[in-house]
């Protein structure tokens, strides 16, 4: 009977990780389904970039008072949870706050994880109040209306309710310490719940008890179901902005990749030796030809479908914006999230039927309209403000190859001035034999 709390947290232990495992792997399969590009390179420059952006958060404080309190609930949230790793020999062996060994420092550890824990509540809470209080613009976009906006807050909430439980636990703890109960070592310091602690004041050790260990559990079921919560949220992003900024594109900025499929076409026209009906080059199955640009998020790289999962919401790209400042359609906060939904559509379309079965929809009119990506200037400023090197634009323009090369269908603007250059090579309409005439006047 005694092992009963012991195997009931092993169980719910194994289980919640277990959960998180099944599903992360779900999230590597799907950012798998994209087409191959090589990120091997420069691995030196790729660690810096890690270590500075997704660590450092070197882009997050370009807006300082979102950078500061970022870092703070980041690094609180972080750190306490080295807290979890106690909790959990605790919760395995029936021990009790099995580090107090450490003696005074213990004591500092404690006491730091009391003074983040409050930072971290003091950060959320005016997190919660720039979305729904202030509300900041960008927190409002019409992407941003129901469940990214719930999600955006459930996490605020479940972040206070954890620092809250953490900070009780540690309170009744201090009391039943003070009153010398069994099991509770005298052990910590407790800078922050010392000043919650006498609102238990009176109470029974039994009453004490059942606080203190209804908080400990509440705390680390808590932390599992938030565990599991990052799947199915742009939270995430906690875990793939690493992996995200190590793999981001080294190119300068504005610098656009050759299709693949385009080279090989040109290449095949210039060779007159060139079989025309051989397989392509790439990983086609033999005779179908290759797709230029994306309609879907197949037609992605796993590079692009990596960005879609590690995007935040956080609008920074989209406030940048001008076509979106100047009231058009585009949002490239709405590409990532739609490219991301899509990409979910299928995985779920896989488990469901072991393999893609066509389900008729695309990534292209069914999520992102033509309209949104024609209205993009290229101007790269969505990608200079993401704080996790993100880059929008790359599928922007890959959906446009797509609607150019395999639809024609570029607005009618763009296919003049495309006739113009290929008649006048110039993209006004006018003869080549009259450029000069403007000095005649
Ligand atoms: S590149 Fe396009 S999507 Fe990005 S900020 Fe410029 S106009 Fe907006
Ligand atoms: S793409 Fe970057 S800047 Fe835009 S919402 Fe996502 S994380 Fe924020």
């Amino acid at each position: 009977m005694q092992y009963i709390p012991n195997i009931l947290f092993i169980i719910i232990l194994v289980a919640g990780i277990g959960y998180f495992t099944k599903n992360i792997r779900k999230v590597i399969r799907n950012i798998r389904l994209g087409k191959d590009v090589n990120r091997s390179d420069n691995k030196a420059e790729r660690f810096k970039n890690m270590a500075m952006i997704a660590l450092g958060q070197s882009k997050m404080v370009r807006r300082p008072v979102a950078g500061i309190l970022h870092i703070v609930v980041y690094i609180g949230f972080i750190v306490i949870n080295i807290e979890v790793l106690e909790i959990i020999i605790d919760g395995i062996f029936g021990t009790h706050r099995i580090f107090a060994f450490l003696g005074g420092l213990y004591d500092v550890l404690i006491g730091s994880f009391e003074i983040l824990a409050f930072l971290v509540f003091v950060g959320v809470v005016l997190f919660w109040i720039r979305r729904n209080v202030i509300k900041l613009k960008r927190f409002w976009n019409p992407e941003m209306k129901g469940w990214p906006k719930n999600d955006g807050n459930l996490i605020l909430y479940f972040e206070m309710v954890l620092m809250t439980l953490f900070l009780v636990m540690n309170a009744a703890d201090l009391q039943l310490q003070e009153l010398g109960a069994d099991h509770y070592v005298k052990a910590g310091s407790y800078p922050v719940s010392q000043f919650i602690a006498p609102l238990f004041n009176g109470m029974s050790e039994g009453t004490l008890i059942f606080l203190e260990r209804g908080a400990w559990w509440l705390h680390i079921i808590g932390i599992l179901i938030f565990l599991n919560y990052l799947y199915f949220s742009k939270h995430l992003h906690i875990m793939l902005a690493f992996p995200n900024t190590y793999y981001g594109d080294l190119k300068p900025k504005g610098e656009l990749d050759n299709l693949e499929a385009v080279t090989n076409e040109v290449k095949l026209m210039m060779d007159p030796s060139a079989d025309p009906f051989a397989a392509p080059a790439g990983d086609e199955p033999e005779g179908e030809p290759e797709k230029f640009g994306a309609s879907d998020v197949t037609d992605l790289n796993w590079a692009q479908l990596l960005n879609s999962y590690t995007c935040t919401e956080c609008g920074r790209c989209t406030s940048e914006c001008p076509a979106n400042q100047t009231g058009k359609k585009l949002s490239p906060r709405k590409i990532m999230m739609d490219t991301r939904d899509r990409l979910k559509e299928v995985g779920d379309n896989i488990d469901k039927n072991g393999s893609f079965v066509d389900d008729g929809k695309q990534l292209l009119n069914d999520y992102i309209t033509p309209e949104e990506l024609w209205a993009c200037t290229s101007c790269n400023a969505c990608v200079e403000a993401c704080p996790v090197s993100i880059s929008p634009l790359s599928i922007i323009i890959d959906m446009r190859r797509y609607l150019v090369m395999e639809e024609s269908a570029a607005p009618s603007d763009l296919n003049n001035m495309m006739s113009n250059i290929e008649n006048n090579g110039a993209p006004w309409p006018f003869n080549q034999m009259d450029r000069l005439n403007w000095s005649n006047e």
